[in-house]
């Protein structure tokens, strides 16, 4: 599904004006404006409605403007949602990332930094921003569940910011010398506990590509075996990325391509390497 903005609110300062929203406002159609009043309003304490409607329903910021999406905006959140955003241009596209039942009803997650995030972090974060407490399947979950969920977030929180370089995390058993190392590792325990979690998405697709072609590249400037049990896993883990970016954003989708494209290029990127992995994959082929 594709859902174009109906309006687009400049930022002219630090926060968005009453000015910019009414204006923005003022262009649409009667019928527009009508679904546009029908829209949540949140409860931030700015002076207007108009400002309340927009501040809990426009997403993002991209050349300091903000975009309002009349039928993207009813669609409700759950912490482990069904479909997923994806912006181009001034359209934004809803993504089903699992098989959704005719009837069933499409949830998107309102932040992706909710994801590692406990139910009590989320709850306080989308109480706060949009006025609500989430009763959706995840927070819902009870007693050794719920605990099990909270464990599991917190691990994603803390492989995601290891993987993305900001705070290396202690995973003892599984770390290596280096936190460089360590990257690869931390990515394919991340993409493990997302789905775990039941959050099947481009990250768990994302994250095994990510452990896939860092070791390609360590493989590659090291030239050494020391890491070569791991290279087992880097075809497995390549077409794990590619299938979950196959069954997420479609067979035919550019970000398939893309994955597919890119893996490949790894993997073709250095012979040496790549007869590693193949020797490895393949004993057949494997020299000693
Ligand atoms: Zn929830």
């Amino acid at each position: 599904m594709e859902d174009r903005a109906v309006m687009k609110i400049p930022m002219t300062s630090l926060q968005f004006g009453d000015e910019e929203i009414r204006s923005s406002f003022e262009a649409l159609t009667a019928a527009q404006k009508a679904q546009f009043l029908a829209l949540h309003e949140g409860h931030r304490s700015v002076n207007t409605r108009l400002a309340r409607i927009s501040n809990a329903n426009a997403f993002g910021i991209h050349n300091d403007a903000s975009y309002l999406y009349l039928d993207v905006s009813r669609i409700n959140h759950s912490c482990c949602p069904n479909a997923a955003v994806g912006e181009i241009a001034d359209a934004m596209q809803i993504l089903a990332i699992r098989p959704i039942e005719k009837g069933e009803e499409i949830f998107i997650s309102y932040h992706s930094m909710m994801t590692g995030m406990t139910r009590q972090q989320r709850q306080n974060y989308l109480h706060w921003s949009y006025g609500f407490n989430c009763d959706c399947a995840v927070c819902s979950r009870k007693g050794r569940e719920g605990q099990l969920s909270d464990a599991r977030r917190r691990i994603i929180n803390a492989l995601t910011a290891s993987v993305q370089g900001y705070q290396p995390s202690d995973f003892s058993p599984y770390d290596g010398p280096t936190h460089e190392e360590n990257i690869p590792r931390h990515s394919f325990l991340l993409a493990g506990v997302l789905e775990a979690e039941g959050l099947m998405d481009r990250s768990v697709a994302r994250a095994y590509n990510n452990a896939a072609t860092i070791l390609i590249g360590l493989m590659y400037e090291h030239k050494d075996i020391y890491i070569l049990p791991a290279a087992l896993y880097v075809r497995q883990w390549m077409e794990k990325s590619i299938a979950v970016v196959c069954e997420v954003c479609g067979a035919t989708s550019p970000e398939l391509l893309e994955i597919a494209l890119g893996n490949n290029a790894a993997l073709k990127a250095d012979a040496s390497v790549c007869a590693v992995a193949g020797a490895v994959l393949d004993p057949a082929v494997c020299v000693t």
